[in-house]
């Protein structure tokens, strides 16, 4: 079985309600996508944007969550909390959290692993920063990530891997597509390795994919879609990438 595709997007800390008339844009423009589609909103946004959505055929997920169910944890959301109002996903370990709240590996894994035992599918990112690219190190920087973020019972239902270069983050610049694939294969590789069903875990490139270099990206091996933050804001800037994915 193929991995299932799925075109991400992450809003960051961008939107207010009236931001969610760009649902009603994506959806009629969308159309039947042979790939999923999910939005991950500020908090703010996902109980209203689940609710649009209604019967409609779009995702809604979360950008965090706490690795716990419940308690005195003041500012935090639980991954039983998103369930409850109707996420399906949530994001892990964007390099934006690992930076700013100094998240690690294991932090990631603790995460992920109640993502998982919510029934949410964690988007677990990784990536290297250009420092790391310049010393030569990406490959080992992923697979360090990948090994520490991973949580234990990971299953290809309920895990997605995102690859996310710091450096193309935001920033208009892209790896190369070899670049892009090499890193894929080792992604492949390692979660075949660790688990029985890695074959089937969907791998996303996230960093300036826009409806421009989104057709190249999705024909590399190992590409199974994108986790896009600025280009998902607009659902003209959107439907051509879902639209580029559906067809690759
Ligand atoms: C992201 O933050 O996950 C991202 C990929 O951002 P952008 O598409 O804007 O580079």
């Amino acid at each position: 079985m193929e991995p299932r595709k799925l075109a991400a997007g992450n809003w960051k800390m961008n939107g207010d309600l009236a931001a969610l008339g760009q649902i009603d844009a994506l959806l009629a423009g969308a159309g039947d996508a042979a790939c999923d589609v999910l939005i991950c909103p500020p908090a703010t946004l996902i109980h209203p944007m689940v609710a649009r959505v209604g019967s409609a055929d779009l995702l809604v997920g979360g950008q965090d969550c706490h690795a716990k169910d419940a308690g005195a944890h003041t500012g935090d959301i639980s991954a039983r909390q998103l369930r409850d109002i109707g996420a399906s996903h949530v994001i892990l370990g964007h390099s934006e959290r690992r930076a700013d709240h100094g998240e690690t590996d294991a932090d990631v894994a603790a995460k992920a692993g109640a993502a998982q035992a919510a029934g949410l599918i964690a988007i677990i990112c990784v990536g290297e920063t250009e420092d790391q690219r310049d010393q030569g190190r990406t490959l080992e920087v992923i697979a360090e990530q990948l090994a520490g973020s991973l949580p234990q019972g990971a299953t290809a239902a309920y895990t997605v891997l995102a690859y996310e270069p710091v450096w193309a983050i935001g920033t208009g610049r892209t790896p190369t597509v070899a670049q892009i694939a090499e890193v894929h294969a080792l992604l492949r590789d390692k979660l075949t390795a660790r688990l029985d069903d890695g074959a089937q875990v969907t791998l996303l490139y996230g960093g300036s994919v826009k409806p421009a270099n989104a057709a190249e990206i999705f024909a590399i091996p190992n590409v199974d879609g994108a986790l896009v933050g600025g280009a998902s804001l607009k659902a003209e800037d959107f439907a051509p990438i879902i639209s580029a994915l559906a067809a690759a």
